[in-house]
């Protein structure tokens, strides 16, 4: 579980995230572990004026902070703590095989970097990929890819904060902050444990790396590190990135230019992709898919998350439901299914043309403010009427 930087920050909606944290009995550790502080946002131009600054009241819980590992860890310890051999780490699917009887089998590689003997194939009759944004599984189902956006996060790290960069530590206050100039944004969000990590975005050719003579010449720019399809920048060129991302921001106010100068990391380059939208498929006997596997977007709203777990509960209750009844599992994926595209396929739609608008060229305009309350008020309805609804 600690094998991959978990990386960031991530809020948890009232209206998805928070509603399976609740069908899973989590409230209580999600509370403790949660930050309503960093709900709040602020707004810079690229000179470093403020524009705007929402400061998040401690008792509002539409969408509290909680670090992507905590997160990680509290979700599977919950898993683990029911039946210890629930996870079986480390077997990544290298190729699915369907049989005649409807059965599937599961062959094994190992992980990157790692060597030895290989996970034994395993036969089932129910694949459901919860496997990302280059999922495996969802090739059974259609052959639609996801697509490049147009722009790229570099990602930025700061530890010990307070003391080591009280600079960053201003900026971003409890919450985020978003400095945007044109086609370009520097992002930083403050995560528990006096950690700050954020984003360096802009408009830019997938293979920008390889272009300014920075990267393996794969045609991408560097190396693939993760399902996400993150490019590792090599440790030798560390010091030509952040020359260039400081050149591509070089009209940027000095304490902001600082997220760049001071970042801790390696500074990863992350192409966002989306599945174009609307994504369907027809349904395929025994093999499901959720999350990004089904409907990775650009992660502007912060929905990823959020939809990946939603689906999760409602896919298992839609199983469990079946199999209690005695009805076919597939009449009942097939509806989870359906349920799950025409939720996420406006909200993919929507965050893929928000994030092509607001690294447009001459964008975004800097004086349009996000209605932060009104958002989290519409997450809190949504959340009254989604409990209302008898169909989970
Ligand atoms: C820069 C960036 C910032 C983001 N910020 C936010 C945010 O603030 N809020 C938010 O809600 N979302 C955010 N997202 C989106 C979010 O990260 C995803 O939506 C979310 O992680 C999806 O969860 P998932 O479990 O479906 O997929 P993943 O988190 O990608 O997990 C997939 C898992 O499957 C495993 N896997 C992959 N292939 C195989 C295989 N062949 N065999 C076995 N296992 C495999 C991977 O190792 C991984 O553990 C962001 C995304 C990016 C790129």
């Amino acid at each position: 579980m600690t094998s991959r930087n978990q990386g960031g920050t991530l809020d948890l909606h009232a209206d998805s995230g928070q509603i399976a944290i609740e069908d899973m009995k989590l409230q209580d550790e999600f509370a403790r572990l949660a930050r309503p502080e960093g709900q709040s946002h602020r707004l810079l131009a690229p000179d470093g004026t403020l524009i705007a600054e929402q400061i998040a009241d401690g008792a509002q819980f539409a969408a509290p902070e909680i670090d992507r590992g905590q997160l990680r860890t509290m979700l599977a310890d919950s898993v683990l703590g029911a039946d210890p051999a629930a996870i079986r780490w480390g077997h990544m699917v290298e190729r699915i095989d369907a049989a005649a009887d409807g059965s599937y089998t599961l062959t094994f590689g190992n992980q990157a970097g790692q060597h030895g003997t290989r996970p034994s194939p395993v036969t089932v009759d129910l694949v459901i990929g919860a496997d990302g944004a280059w999922s495996r599984v969802r090739r059974m189902l259609t052959s639609v890819t996801p697509l490049y956006s147009g722009v790229t996060f570099a990602e930025v790290l700061f530890t010990d904060v307070t003391s080591s960069h009280p600079g960053i530590a201003s900026l971003v206050g409890d919450g985020h902050m978003w400095a945007n100039g044109d086609g370009r944004a520097i992002i930083l969000q403050r995560n528990s444990g006096d950690v700050v990590r954020g984003y360096v975005g802009m408009r830019v050719e997938l293979d920008w790396l390889a272009r300014a003579g920075l990267g393996e010449s794969d045609g991408r720019g560097g190396l693939t590190l993760d399902a996400n399809a993150t490019h590792r920048v090599q440790e030798e060129l560390l010091e030509g990135v952040r020359a260039e991302l400081l050149r591509r921001f070089a009209d940027f106010a000095p304490e902001l230019r600082a997220v760049i100068a001071e970042s801790e990391g390696a500074l990863p380059s992350r192409p966002i992709y989306g599945m174009p939208t609307p994504t369907s498929w027809d349904h395929v006997a025994g093999v499901a898919v959720i999350g990004d596997a089904a409907h990775v977007m650009a992660p502007f709203g912060g929905n990823g998350v959020n939809l990946a777990m939603l689906d999760g509960v409602e896919l298992a209750h839609a199983i469990a439901r079946a199999a209690e009844r005695g009805e076919p599992v597939d009449s009942a994926l097939r509806v989870a299914e359906q349920r799950m595209l025409d939720r996420s396929n406006p909200i993919a739609e929507s965050s893929n043309a928000a994030i092509r608008e607001h690294f447009a060229s001459g964008g975004p305009d800097i004086e349009s403010i996000p209605d932060w309350e009104a958002e989290a008020e519409q997450w809190n309805k949504n959340a009254t009427a989604y409990r209302s609804e008898s169909n989970r």
